[in-house]
């Protein structure tokens, strides 16, 4: 079923000052029929900064929600997009970095939220202690420098802004502030790491591009109740039974979509597509 009906033609506020529209309007406009914005001078380092400089208000989709709703409040239109990323382990491999970015969909005319997102571990997050310009071009050429930029710090735990150098994307420009970082150095080091705003990093533009397609995704689950789009997984429930002995394990046996309208809630089996689960994952026959 199309959901387009209800966005077709409207105008959506993308509330970036990091060129993001660049990944998420190609796709929505394609997608859903509309016109996408971005509204001048919008600031959203006031909802946190990667450098530390400015901390988050709230977590990531509490975030999102915040900066959207600022961008509808600033512009008068009805439905705003916002996005945030955050670095982490891996949740599954403790020693590979991962991206989760999230983009949030808000339509206050149909009284919608919806959120998108993708967890990869394609990003280039990271960072290192330094005393000398070889060791920042060295780190540089790791990280996929120079169209992935990079930040200069006098002290990671920092919050003094005269000490961050951001948006670092050229090889002169990375020597001058790392000799003129070294030289304020007072122990003979100086903090680089990942410029993680994306229109400094077509790694995570890619995965904000791969958010907004999981949003569309949503978009197009629908309550089969009442229609409503966003028909969206609310719980997943352990207790598949294990193969051998039939006893439940902790494998996934279901997961439960609920409308956000209606509140409708359809419970579907088996969402990996094997009704029973391997021995090893049981706590009788492998404990
Ligand atoms: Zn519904
Ligand atoms: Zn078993």
């Amino acid at each position: 079923m199309s959901t387009n009906f209800l966005f077709t033609g409207r105008v959506v506020v993308i509330a970036t000052m990091h060129e993001k529209e660049k990944a998420i309007a190609p796709i929505l406009e394609a997608e859903l029929g509309v016109q996408c914005v971005v509204p001048n001078d919008f600031n959203t380092d006031i909802f946190g900064t990667f450098t530390r400089d400015i901390a988050r208000p709230a977590d990531q989709i509490t975030t999102a929600k915040l900066k959207a709703k600022k961008a509808l409040e600033i512009t008068g239109e009805t439905i705003a997009i916002a996005s945030e990323g955050s670095f982490a382990p891996h949740p599954d491999l403790p020693f590979i970095s991962s991206n989760q970015e999230i983009v949030v969909f808000i339509d206050t005319l149909n009284q919608l939220e919806i959120v998108g997102q993708e967890i990869s571990t394609e990003t280039n997050f990271n960072s290192q202690s330094i005393r000398t310009v070889e060791e920042a071009d060295s780190f540089a050429r790791e990280i996929g420098f120079p169209s992935h930029g990079l930040v200069v710090m006098l002290n990671p735990n920092s919050s003094d802004r005269e000490e961050i150098f951001k948006g670092i994307n050229t090889a002169e420009k990375l020597r001058e502030i790392v000799t003129f970082a070294l030289s304020k150095s007072l122990t003979g080091k100086v903090h680089i790491e990942t410029d993680m705003r994306a229109l400094y990093n077509p790694t995570r533009m890619q995965n904000i591009a791969k958010a907004t397609r999981n949003l569309i995704q949503k978009i197009s689950q629908i309550c089969p109740n009442c229609a409503c789009p966003g028909f969206d997984a609310i719980a997943y429930r352990r207790g598949l039974p294990c193969g051998l002995c039939n006893l439940p394990t902790s494998a996934i046996r279901s997961v439960v979509y609920q409308c956000q309208r209606c509140s409708f809630q359809q419970e579907n089996l088996f969402p990996q597509g094997v009704k029973v689960a391997d021995p090893s994952q049981c706590m009788y026959c492998n404990p």
